[in-house]
């Protein structure tokens, strides 16, 4: 339901908790974040609730990270509970992902990856999507995370606005979408990324909106577009954020 990232040089988890807040409007079930710091595992921390209930968890706990990621829920496949509560994992632990929106031949994607030795531990539609990735990254065929997605999703039927870190390309986002909307907030070395502008605003001014089967690929100080379909890079079209 709602999305919020950020790559760059400061610690993500403030940033990310003040984005989760600032979506809190959209109505949701459970919310959760996923750091990585360059060099460590992916750590994940989800819970059912409201932001503030994630935010009591995390109390205490290492939440160190210059990049992030995290999601509020608005439950479609999966009860609402901790398990089904994004970021979602793949089954190497390679890929982690948040999404926004239904992946309607999720059935068929599960049944055939069950079918390679793949095992599912959430309910949801959106962790067969990240084992689709991480699928089609191991499979050897594609040459980096960015071709596992754009070719895990020319498979997908249904709607998504997601982000995806990679374990072994630790130092970028992957964003997309497809009749779910999603911006990203162009900064000074740094990049922002969410559901709607709300939570940009007080970083930059300088946005750009995804069209239907944009890919955008980001690192801290880089931001390549392409589609899903076409591997060359498009312009992005840098619009300014009116302050309200
Ligand atoms: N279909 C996904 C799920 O049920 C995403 C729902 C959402 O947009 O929050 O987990």
């Amino acid at each position: 339901c709602g999305i919020v990232a950020y790559i760059g040089y400061s610690e993500a988890f403030p940033i990310l908790i003040n984005g989760l807040k600032h979506l809190e409007y959209r109505g949701y079930d459970s919310s959760g974040i996923a750091l990585l710091q360059k060099g460590q595992t992916t750590n994940i921390f989800k819970k059912k609730g409201k932001v503030k209930e994630l935010e009591r968890y995390c109390e205490g706990k290492d939440m160190t990270g210059c990049l992030g990621m995290a999601h509020t829920r608005w439950a479609t496949h999966g009860e609402p509970n901790d398990t089904n509560a994004h970021p979602h994992v793949s089954m190497r632990r390679l890929f982690t992902i948040v999404h926004n929106g239904i992946i309607e031949n999720y059935g068929k994607l599960k049944k055939d990856l069950s079918e390679k030795g793949y095992t599912f531990y959430s309910e949801t539609d959106t962790e067969v999507l990240a084992n689709l990735i991480e699928y089609m990254y191991v499979q050897g065929e594609v040459l980096d995370a960015e071709q596992a997605v754009r070719m895990a999703l020319s498979r997908v039927v249904g709607a998504f606005g997601l982000v995806v870190m990679c374990q072994a390309e630790a130092l970028k986002l992957i964003a997309a979408r497809r009749s779910s909307p999603l911006a990203i907030g162009i900064g000074q070395n740094e990049y922002y990324l969410a559901s709607d502008a709300t939570p940009l605003v007080e970083y930059t001014q300088r946005v750009v909106y995804l069209d239907d089967n944009d890919v955008a690929i980001l690192t801290s100080n880089s931001f390549t577009l392409k589609t899903i379909d076409v591997d060359k890079e498009k312009i992005p079209e840098i619009q300014k954020l009116e302050l309200s």
